[in-house]
Order: structure tokens, then sequence, then C-alpha cells
């Protein structure tokens, strides 16, 4: 292994076919971000985005937007462009609710297929939403489903004839390890089980095709690698096979047929706008527009080539860096294990992070001990790897992590 220099990373910057992408985005001066894995930057035309349907489209238009500004579209709009990022096709996609309320909606719809499977399989430590999610699902349904969480390399023989469908998360939270979807869809097909992705580390982050695996539902998040702002409205995806028998718990107007007719009975909409629940958050959903093309007008082959070769010099940096104090590798080392991050675990790793924080160089920290790294190529530089490592090396020589400032917990982490 060569010993890495700065100058290694200035050079790479230079030869960076996706290093326009920065100035598309407004970031703090003198900040280095990795964590657009939880909280995506602003893009700059997102704010005169936010002015025109604040002023105008409200403000003027008021009601009338809903047609003259399509705010009725934007669930299926904006599905079809998520849609093209993740594999599936125009009307398999809508944008809608939380992540968390998707898949309680498409898990309930799910499990209704297959009536007489008593099954649901996840992981420990998938991301608590999920497993909170399904045992609110599993008490719901008085035990007539039950989860069972088995260990990530135990999936594939876990699945049998009593598995109505799976839950799992592409890419996992807090170690960045990504399962082989095709693989574990096809393993759940041949004994007639349903899979749900979560797609929230996954959808602007590696090339996902769900189609081309047969995956059946999917759900992710808005405001992360798609950069659509806080509390951006999550999406979901049906197969188009399933979404004719798919009947979903919360059967609100905006999934009825014909919303506008104003009629007592319900009847779901033939496609995925059944999925939809009640009134689209305007604002929200028209700001994650913005995000997400920008994410499609990337060449997400690049996208992920660029991402691997930031993970891959991270762990190098760790090991030839900060190899005697104390820090261990929780992510993969196989890069087609390894989604778009990167995972140290330290003992001491809460206050290393605050003491990083302090210095604008922004990861965060996951109990009890890891410290997670996200590179999001189209805004962060290689440089950036460089400065964060020589920083948490100064931390740790020098002892700056251990000052009672930055062991306070904080709300969120
Ligand atoms: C971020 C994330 C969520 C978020 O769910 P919300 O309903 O938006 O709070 C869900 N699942 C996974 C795997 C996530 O990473």
């Amino acid at each position: 292994m060569t010993t890495l220099t700065r100058d290694h990373f200035t050079t790479l910057d230079q030869q960076d076919p996706l290093a326009g992408f920065r100035q598309e985005f407004e970031l703090p001066a003198e900040h280095i971000y990795l964590n657009g894995n939880s909280l995506g930057v602003l893009p700059k035309t997102a704010k005169a985005r936010a002015r025109d349907v604040v002023e105008q489209e409200w403000g003027q238009g008021l009601i009338r937007s809903w047609n003259t500004a399509d705010w009725v579209g934007l669930p299926r709009r904006v599905g079809d462009k998520i849609a093209g990022l993740i594999g599936a096709d125009a009307g398999e996609v809508v944008v809608a609710d939380s992540t968390s309320v998707n898949l309680f909606k498409l898990a309930a719809a799910a499990v209704k297929l297959r009536p007489g499977r008593s099954k649901i399989l996840s992981e420990p430590g998938n991301f608590p939403t999920d497993l909170y999610i399904l045992q609110g699902l599993e008490a719901f349904m008085d035990g007539r489903v039950q989860l069972n969480t088995v260990h990530r390399d135990e999936i594939l023989s876990a699945i049998d004839e009593d598995t109505a469908l799976l839950v799992l998360t592409q890419v996992h939270y807090k170690s960045g390890s990504m399962f082989d979807m095709a693989a574990i869809t096809a393993r759940a097909h041949e004994v007639g089980a349903l899979v749900l992705w979560d797609l929230s580390h996954s959808a602007g982050a590696v090339p996902v095709a769900l189609n081309s695996v047969g995956a059946d539902f999917a759900i992710g998040c808005g405001y992360k690698y798609l950069n659509g702002g806080p509390g951006a409205p999550g999406f979901l995806f049906v197969a188009k096979r399933h979404q004719a028998q798919l009947q979903q718990p919360l059967s609100g107007w905006f999934g009825h047929a014909s919303p506008f007719q104003m009629r007592d009975d319900y009847e779901p909409a033939p496609g995925i706008e059944r999925m939809l629940c009640g009134t689209t958050p305007v604002i929200g959903a028209s700001l994650l527009e913005i995000g997400v093309d920008i994410m499609a007008s990337a060449d997400m082959t690049l996208v992920r080539e660029k991402s691997l070769q930031m993970g891959q010099l991270f762990i190098e940096l760790a090991e030839q860096r900060l190899g005697g104090y104390g820090f261990g590798i929780a992510s993969s080392k196989d890069p087609a294990l390894r989604g778009s991050q990167v995972s140290l675990t330290h003992a001491q790793g809460f206050a290393i992070m605050q003491a990083l924080i302090a210095r604008n160089i922004i990861g965060d920290f996951r109990a009890p001990d890891i410290l997670r790294f996200g590179f999001t190529p189209l805004y962060v530089r290689f440089v950036d790897l460089w400065d964060c490592v020589d920083a948490l090396v100064d931390i740790m020589a020098t002892r700056d992590w251990d000052r009672p400032a930055f062991k306070s917990l904080t709300a969120v982490t």
C-alpha cells in the first residue's frame, strides 16, 4: 500500500468528472459535510423554488394551484422521477407520507396477499422505526403474523414456506453493509414469499435495479441522498403486477379512484395512487422534486464509482493514520457489500465526533460506539476525506476529545 498524501487527494478532485455538481449546492463556508446520509444539503435552486411555491403558488394562486400549479400531480410526477433512480417504471412509485408510514401501509397490504403465512422476517439491528412499525403491525393483528429477526448471514436459510414477507434495509444505516437484493428476492420468490426493501440509504447512493431483480415492494427516504430537505416526504414502490390486488389499510381520500366525487364509499384508485392516504405535503414534495432532478441529471455509474473510491480511500487513511488510537472499521472492505458510507468504531466515539463537529467537520454518532461518515459524491471532495482524517489524528494525538464539553449527550446525535 502506498503512503497517501494530501496532494494525491487534490489531484483526484482535479480529475473528478462529478466535481461540477458541488456548485449546485449551498454549503456553509469552511465546513466538511460527511452526513448527507442523514440529512442532505440544500440545492441552490431549492431556495428559489421554496419562494415560488410559497409566494406565488400558495400566496397568489391559492386553492386554484391544485390544478394550475399541478399540486395534485406531485405524488406521481416526483414518483416517476424517483422511479428512474431505482430501476422502476413510471406508475410504480409515489411520493407520500413518511418512510415509517409507508412501511406500515405496504407491510400490512403485503401480508394480506399471503393469507395463511405467519412470518415476517427482518434482521436484529435494522433501523429502529422499521422494527417498531413491524412490532406494531404484529400487535395490531393480534399475533396472526409474527416478526422474526435473524442475523443477516442467516436470512437466506430462514426463508421458508411460512414466510409471508421479508423487510430488509438494503444498505444498513450503521455499518453501511449491503444485502444482495437479487439473491434474496430470488430465494423469497422460490417459496412464494414477498420482499419489501427499505431504500433509505440506497436511493441516490447506489445503483438500484428493482424491476430487473423482480422486486415486489420498496420504500425510501426523501431527505437523505435525494437532498429533499428536512422532513421531506418519503416514497414507495409497488411492482405493477401487485397493484390491482393490493389493499392498503390507510384508505384515505387521496387514494380513492375519484376523490373529488366525494362519495361515501371507498374505491381504491386502479394504480399506484391507491397507496396515497391524505393531502400531499405540497411544499415538501415541491422541494424534494428539486433534489431528485439534480440526482437524475448525474450519471449513477460515476456516482457509485466515486463513492466506492472514497470509501476505499477513507479506510486506507484510517488504517495508515489512525492505527494506534483504538479505532475499528465496522464497514465491509468488499465494495460489493458496502453502501455509500464508512463507519468506524471507538469506545469514545461520541466525544470524538463532538470534537470533530466543533471543527466544522460533520459526521454523526450512532450508539453504542459507531462514528459514521457518509460520502455524497455530488458535493463531497476527495480532499475533504484527507482533512477529516487529519483532524481525527490531531484530536486523538492531543486528546482534544477528552474534554467535558464533548461528553454531554445531545437529544439528537
Ligand atoms: C432514515 C430512515 C428511516 C426514516 O423514517 P422516517 O419515517 O422518515 O423517520 C426509515 N428507515 C431507514 C432504514 C432509514 O435509514
